[in-house]
């Protein structure tokens, strides 16, 4: 790239980490915990990433994962810096009571420094948070700013009925499936990969669970006809050469904690060898640098997708590619949730439902249509069931915005995969999607940069 040396040094490094050591009085005595919350570039404001809750989390890691946030909003054109938090922690030993306590007190030694603000830095779930903490951050902002009318865009990830959009948890899978259909819509991309035809049949190898692994298998197998051939978690791996049903699986976790005794499959103990499966798509979507130089070299899928960040270490990375493995690359392959982030903090600020105006008239058909259900109902049933008045206005608030909010992904995950697409082909000395994406991206942040004057 044609950047003065000034300007990568300043696109490189992370511009502050602030780490707060707080107590919290819990079971009789006072804990202290330890979080971060990271701002990489601030070329653009407000600035946004995830607040993750997890014992390894560190200060390398953090604005590691903050720098990452930065590209990621660039290539897919969200207008936002990047910024990542982190709390060392590991939630499954809290219970919900004790985990509120202690949300509320980082979210409050945050906002007190303007790291969680509307206008400046708008936090997100990331691993070991969702929609409860993210509703926590809120309130706690909003007693601390009673005059703020925009106060619920301080953070994204909001339940539906806290200030959220619809949409969203589901979000980062959906990109994985958006960003795999637009791939599979290239057959010189997919024959790079030495695939060939479409996503149906395509064995899949999942690592991973949690929020994003299950809304990427589950969309995948239920409605691109994938099979998931493989999912690993904490306690090994469950197989099944046919397909595994993922609601079902997901539920079995959720019940027992693990992947072992699940009836529609074959338990392996050893996940990491599974991780090296025959398969044609991996999907990470776990912790970062699972591969590594210790078993990139063994890797058989022709076709990695980084659902999670960071998934592949830089060694990892130059061994697959020189084994010729195509790797669709974190800053775009997960960008869908923030990119619905973005929807939502919009949503947030224009204090009217995602797309209220555009969608008025399709809306007045569709109640009609839900009127004359519940009409129907009532009849053949003598009275007896129909639609409340609730129903049917969660119903339509929800199915106008979970459309418009699904086009709106699909649409930036195609725009930002052609313009990576087009330095992938176009330029002869960039052999990989990483090396596209990251040139994509680190322009429009000089360009950002530039147009400061700086
Ligand atoms: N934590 C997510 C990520 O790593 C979402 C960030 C956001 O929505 O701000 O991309």
């Amino acid at each position: 790239m044609d950047l003065s040396p000034g300007l990568e040094e300043k696109i490189r490094v992370c511009n502050s980490t602030y780490t707060v050591r707080f107590g919290v009085r819990l079971r009789g005595a006072i804990h202290t915990f330890t979080g971060y919350r990271s701002v990489h570039s601030e070329h653009m404001e407000p600035v946004k990433g995830g607040i993750r809750y997890a014992m390894g989390v560190h200060q390398d890691e953090v604005e590691a994962l903050a720098a990452l946030m930065t590209y990621k909003c660039s290539l897919v054109e969200v207008p936002f810096g990047g910024s990542k938090g982190g709390l060392r922690i590991d939630p499954r030993e809290w219970n919900e009571h004790e985990l509120e306590l202690i949300t509320r007190r980082f979210a409050y030694e945050l906002a007190k420094r303007d790291l969680i603000n509307p206008s400046q830095n708008v936090p997100a779930p990331d691993m070991g948070t969702g929609e409860r903490e993210m509703a926590w951050i809120a309130d706690q902002y909003r007693r601390m700013n009673t005059t703020d009318i925009n106060a619920s865009a301080c953070v994204t990830g909001k339940p539906l009925n806290a200030g959220g959009i619809a949409g969203r948890v589901e979000a980062t899978g959906r990109g994985i499936q958006y960003a795999l259909r637009e791939f599979f819509r290239h057959p010189e991309d997919v024959k790079r990969a030495n695939l060939s035809g479409s996503l149906d049949g395509k064995r899949i190898i999942v690592q991973g669970l949690g929020n994003v692994g299950y809304h990427a298998a589950k969309f995948l197998s239920e409605e691109d006809g994938a099979k998931i051939i493989a999912v690993i978690e904490r306690d090994g791996a469950v197989m099944n050469p046919d397909g595994l049903p993922i609601e079902f699986l997901r539920t079995h976790i959720g019940a027992t904690g693990g992947v072992k005794d699940f009836p529609e499959g074959t338990y392996v103990p050893d996940g990491a060898a599974v991780l090296e499966a025959e398969c044609d798509i991996l999907i990470p979507a776990a912790m970062e640098s699972v591969i590594n130089l210790t078993n990139a070299d063994r890797i058989s899928a022709p076709l990695i997708i980084e659902a999670a960040n960071g998934p592949i270490t830089a060694g990892g990375d130059d061994i697959l590619r020189q084994k010729g493995t195509v790797i669709i690359p974190d800053l775009y392959a997960n960008a869908g949730g923030v990119t619905v982030s973005y929807f939502e903090w919009v949503k947030n600020l224009s204090h009217i439902r995602f797309g209220r105006m555009q969608r008025r008239q399709e809306e007045a058909q569709h109640a009609l249509l839900v009127d004359e259900l519940d009409r129907l109902l009532k009849e053949a049933t003598g009275d007896k069931f129909g639609f409340t008045e609730r129903f049917k206005a969660e119903y339509l608030h929800g199915a106008g915005e979970l459309e418009l909010v699904r086009s709106g992904l699909d649409d930036t995950m195609r725009t930002a995969y052609q313009s990576m697409r087009e330095v992938w082909h176009g330029r002869k000395e960039v052999e990989d999607l990483r090396v596209a994406a990251y040139l994509v991206s680190i322009e429009r942040v000089a360009a950002s940069y530039r147009s400061k004057g700086l």
